[in-house]
């Protein structure tokens, strides 16, 4: 039962995946994956491929780390479960919430756990109603996003997200959701300085919070680089401006951390970085480095006061919020990430050297640009080189020119995500200088064989 044909038969007899089209994986066959060890997956081929994706964004430590499967094991046998409803608790979910409090922003003492990323979505948007509510404001009900975002897959989540294709299927989302344009400069800067393409950017919150009546607008959500939106880097004045637009109307301002944080930037959390300080953020992924499922919110200092203080019983919660298992890997997580300073070596070293070598790229032929922040870059493929980026991009989903080179990513023992003509990567954040090196020439060969 463990050969590759029976299990791909298997799997597309019985196994709905995300995000997939079933009638083009049965022809093919999904393809197995059997081991990971440090940046590196193999397959049931044999196949030794390198993970430019972490997985999905998460697998921050790398893959294989053994003290991960005893915190794990450990946990599981002194108490797998027990729920945190009705006035229990347990060990690691305290110690967890309270070491998230160390690691993050100052305004941040309360943590409220989740099973995944998009759960934490979803509680945003009810927790941010609820602070409105207990602010005698509940007209304060619209949450504005941005065109492309991605906040996860239940139906607040996909609502929140800027998905299309999202928002074509499964019928009316979630009401009191809006969405401005995304802070891309190849998509919408021609003609502007970058700088001046982020405040114009930032201003699209501005002239939607009029539009709307500041009176009605409970958030802006947003990460602080879009991610399965194609690595969107925005300018650096961006983000003060939207913290800025959103201060000045006294809305809350939330940040999907999902993929930005625990590291993946250079910064424990990207809104460090960016320079602004949200009320809320939404965490899952490298949280746990993706061993074991858990998700959350950080919540300000300014709406945990009101929901501990006004709030009485705030009637939301998952039977897995503060998962003792998930809790313990998390600990063991974050104390790996503190111990061998992977966010201070994304920041000073691996980073710096990522977006040297990955730029370099921008020479190559079918590639107009290329950029990275941290541990998250991209780069554009372009039909004409010399012609202007600006006149090459499509962001139209996966398909196009980038789904054929991900292919001979692939074929060149690589693994990059396509998203329209970008090609993204979001490595381990163990990756050294001599694996950049070997990623970059993977990327490089495959871009050969593309052209
Ligand atoms: N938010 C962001 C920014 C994400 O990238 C994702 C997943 O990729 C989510 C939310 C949803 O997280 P999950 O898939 O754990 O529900």
């Amino acid at each position: 039962m463990t050969d590759t044909r029976t299990i791909q038969r298997l799997d597309s007899a019985h196994f709905l995946h995300p995000f997939t089209d079933h009638k083009a994986l049965a022809e093919h066959g999904a393809r197995v994956m059997v081991k990971g060890e440090g940046i590196y997956l193999w397959d049931s081929e044999g196949n030794k491929i390198l993970d430019g994706m972490s997985g999905l964004w998460c697998v921050n430590i790398g893959y294989g780390r053994t003290s991960m499967s005893d915190a794990v094991y450990r946990q599981m046998q002194q108490l797998p479960f027990y729920n945190s409803f009705f006035n229990t608790t347990n060990v690691p979910a305290v110690q967890l919430a309270a070491l998230l409090v160390q690691v993050s922003p100052p305004q941040f003492n309360h943590v409220f756990f989740t099973g995944s990323g998009s759960e934490a979505n979803d509680t945003i948007v009810r927790m941010v109603r609820r602070y409105w509510e207990l602010q005698a404001q509940p007209e304060r009900h619209i949450i504005i996003s941005r065109k492309n975002a991605y906040h996860g897959s239940t139906i607040a989540g996909a609502s929140l997200g800027g998905m299309a294709g999202m928002h074509a299927q499964g019928g009316p989302g979630v009401p009191g959701i809006v969405h401005i344009g995304q802070p891309s400069y190849l998509e919408g800067g021609a003609g502007m300085s970058e700088d001046e393409f982020g405040i114009a950017a930032a201003g699209w919150l501005d002239e939607r919070i009029r539009e709307l009546g500041p009176d009605n607008v409970a958030a802006f959500i947003g990460e602080p680089v879009q991610g399965a939106g194609g690595v969107i880097i925005p300018p650096k004045t961006y983000w003060p401006e939207i913290q800025r637009i959103c201060d000045k109307y006294g809305i809350l301002l939330v940040a999907d951390e999902v993929i930005c944080g625990f590291g993946r930037l250079g910064s424990w959390f990207g809104s460090e970085l960016m320079g602004i300080k949200p009320d809320l953020i939404a965490f899952a992924k490298g949280v746990t480095s993706g061993y074991i499922p858990l998700g959350g919110v950080l919540v300000g200092d300014r709406v945990a006061t009101v929901l501990t203080e006004k709030g009485g019983d705030f009637n939301h919660g998952f039977t897995y919020s503060g998962h003792p298992v998930a809790c313990a890997a998390a600990l063991e997580n974050i104390r790996i990430l503190i111990d061998e300073d992977l966010v201070g070596k994304v920041a000073r070293d691996t980073g710096p050297y990522l977006k040297e070598k990955f730029g370099a790229l921008r020479e190559h032929a079918l590639v107009g640009h290329a950029d990275s922040c941290g541990f998250v870059a991209g780069l554009n493929l372009v039909h004409t080189k010399g012609a202007t980026v600006f006149d090459n991009i499509v962001f139209d989903g996966d398909d196009g020119v980038g789904m054929i080179c991900r292919g001979y990513m692939f074929a060149n023992g690589i693994i990059m995500r396509a998203v329209g003509d970008r090609m993204i990567i979001a490595p381990p954040l163990v990756m050294t200088r001599d694996e950049i090196d070997e990623m970059v020439g993977r990327i490089r060969a495959a871009l050969d064989d593309t052209l």
